[in-house]
């Protein structure tokens, strides 16, 4: 993938989830995933690796393929935190 994530730090129970474009099915990103149930939302730097330069890349995160839009970018107040809130059924999830 394009993006290597300097700063990711292997986070304590997480696992590994590659996620990708509901539309065209390609790669978005290699994602340390923590706890049970659905991804909702994504923290940049969870991100381990990506189709897109997350660390240039503001704003809405669009498929680099079909441009289809897959989540949207925003700061989480209370943690000082960037993530992407993912769009419901615009992307596929999988275990590595
Ligand atoms: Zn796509």
């Amino acid at each position: 993938m394009l993006y290597k994530n300097p700063y990711c730090k292997k986070v304590k129970g997480s696992f590994l989830l590659i996620v990708s474009c509901g539309h065209c099915k390609t790669d978005i990103a290699k994602y340390q995933k923590v706890g049970r149930g659905n991804l909702l939302r994504m923290y940049i730097d969870r991100i381990i690796e990506g189709a897109v330069d997350f660390s240039k890349h503001k704003g809405a995160l669009l498929c680099p393929n079909c441009n289809e839009q897959l989540a949207t970018r925003t700061t989480l107040k209370r943690k000082k935190k960037e993530v992407y809130i993912m769009i419901r059924g615009a992307f596929n999830t999988r275990k590595v």
